[in-house]
């Protein structure tokens, strides 16, 4: 549905999108995630046609559509906080698109009469943004952006000026709307929690680059750099050099101490400074049925203890420098058997699969 190929583009001496290639297919939910500043909403912008690219192409529905203006682009725009116009009824804002192109007042009337059903919005044709819920705002967006009929909709940021509790509500409406209509979404956000609950599929974006593509789940679980395991939520990090490699393990000697077991990724020479990277949710305090192969366990001792209410989070140190996290989920009464003091030396217990290995010259240094 959505391909670009090779996108580039700088403002004056900054490069602020660089070769981004990607490929949407129809009807998925596309997040890009990245930090500020890198590039997501000139994305956005160079597909509606309000900035031109300097490099590279986009095809929306298998159409060339760089040399279309932004009327004529088959895209839908939702910004941030709606920008519904306040002066103006709910039908009025949703026939702003329809009357710029002229479409006859009773062919206008008839499409936004379907789409107020489908919004759930009907009883609320005459009424004024201003006395709007959040998510009734929300839907008048999505019903303003695609009464023309767009192939995909652009979202930048539209949850950021919410209050966290009303953001979790309208994602889920937000969700089922796109299911409803089946049209294809490309969002963008700073928010990896959003990015994650929302996406069928997502991108990472860093400094304008596209570092890695696939579900939430594979991103997460299988990060292709350190970058992308960082940005999508806590990690443990210890570092080490290469001991030895055989066909399905690479054992990794940390500095300062114990020997631990990874899965092979990829071959290493001996002598190779490696981060493991291990997901706190990983690690684990709990012996039972850990007393084979596949498992790593090394000592440590606890050094800092903090009760987060449904878990606590044990701050451990294995050797000087070398710290992990190890949650306690006060669930199924863990707390009761997994209790630990300041000082306390423990073992902690985690999968050789669960280790992701990256060479360390591929490892920012930790702020
Ligand atoms: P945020 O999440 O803060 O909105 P973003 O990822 O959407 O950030 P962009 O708005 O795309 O980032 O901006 C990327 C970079 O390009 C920023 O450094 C910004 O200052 C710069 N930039 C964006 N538009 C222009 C412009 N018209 N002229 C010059 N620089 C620009």
């Amino acid at each position: 549905m959505v391909h670009l190929k090779a996108l580039s583009k700088s403002f004056g001496a900054k490069n602020v999108i660089q070769d981004v290639s990607l490929e949407i297919e129809a009807g998925e939910r596309f997040i890009l995630l990245g930090p500020s500043g890198c590039g997501k909403t000139t994305l956005l912008r160079m597909l509606a046609g309000f900035e031109r690219p300097d490099q590279g192409t986009i095809f929306i529905g298998g159409e060339d559509v760089l040399s279309l203006p932004v009327e004529r682009r088959p895209v839908g725009f939702i910004f941030q906080n709606y920008a519904l116009f306040p002066h103006m009824t709910v039908y009025d804002n949703i026939a702003v698109g329809p009357r710029i192109r002229q479409t006859p007042e009773p062919e206008i009337a008839r499409q936004i009469g379907d789409l107020l059903e489908i919004t759930h919005l009907t009883g609320l044709k005459h009424a004024y943004p201003g006395r709007l819920s959040g998510g009734e705002s929300q839907r008048v967006a999505i019903a303003r952006a695609i009464v023309n009929r767009p192939k995909v909709l652009l979202l930048d940021e539209p949850l950021s000026a919410l209050d966290a509790g009303l953001r979790q509500g309208l994602r889920e409406e937000l969700k089922e709307m796109q299911e409803t209509l089946g049209i294809t979404f490309l969002f963008v956000t700073h928010d990896q929690e959003e990015a994650m609950s929302l996406a069928t599929k997502m991108g990472i974006l860093e400094g304008g680059r596209l570092l890695q593509i696939g579900t939430p789940s594979e991103l997460y679980n299988h990060p292709k750099s350190p970058y992308v395991a960082g940005f999508l939520g806590a990690v443990n990090r210890l570092s080490g050099k290469v001991l030895r490699q055989d066909e399905n393990r690479t054992v990794v000697v940390l500095d300062g101490g114990p020997e631990i077991k990874c899965t092979a990724q990829s071959k290493r020479p001996p002598g190779q400074a490696v981060s493991c990277f291990i997901r706190p949710e990983k690690m684990t305090f709990r012996a039972d049925g850990k007393n084979h192969s596949n498992w790593n366990v090394i000592n440590a001792i606890i050094v800092e203890k903090t009760f987060l209410g449904n878990q606590t989070l044990y701050k451990t140190e294995i050797t000087q420098g070398q710290i992990c996290t190890v949650p306690v989920k006060h669930d199924s009464h863990e707390e009761d058997t997994l209790s630990f003091k300041t000082g306390e030396r423990v073992k902690i217990f985690f999968a050789t699969q669960d280790v992701i290995l990256f060479d360390q010259s591929d490892t920012p240094k930790r702020t």
